[in-house]
């Protein structure tokens, strides 16, 4: 697609530096990291959101992020990693081509866990609870 940086990259017209790639997905290090090995994996098709990605597709993503995580962790010796997807504007999505971040941790960096991202947490009844399960469920 013209205009995505993430297009560019994958066809080659904006540099990266790439830690995997194969004919469907493509791995490179983010240019401004939260951390040292911070990675982006993507499909090299452009698609905008993991809901508009075909099932294969989904699972080339996601098979590439479970072989690339212990290379990255390895490499610059983290303790763990942060695995994570802004998936739309909303959620903080600003390259508009899905990606998976692959972020390195250690228990000294400051990070902090997922939940920290929202402090203002719903309370959610049980009954609720089994409404939305069903309604997830069935839809
Ligand atoms: P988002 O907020 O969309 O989930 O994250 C986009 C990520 O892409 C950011 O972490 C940002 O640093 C990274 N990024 C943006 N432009 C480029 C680029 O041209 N090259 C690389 N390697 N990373 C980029
Ligand atoms: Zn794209």
């Amino acid at each position: 697609m013209t205009d995505c940086i993430f297009c560019s990259i994958v066809d080659g017209d904006i540099p990266s530096h790439t830690v995997y790639e194969d004919d469907r997905v493509m791995a490179f290090l983010d240019a401004n990291p939260l951390a040292r090995g911070h990675t982006l994996v993507i499909p090299k098709a452009h698609h905008e959101r993991v809901n508009d990605l075909p099932a294969d597709l989904a699972t080339d993503v996601f098979a590439a992020v479970h072989d690339l995580t212990d290379r990255i962790e390895r490499a610059v010796d983290a303790d763990a990693t942060t695995i994570a997807f802004n998936n739309g504007t909303a959620a903080g999505q600003e390259v508009p081509h899905v990606h998976a971040h692959v972020v390195p941790r250690s228990e000294a960096d400051g990070g902090r866990p997922i939940h920290a991202l929202i402090e203002d947490r719903p309370d959610v009844a049980d009954d609720e609870l089994a409404d939305l399960a069903e309604t997830i469920g069935s839809a």
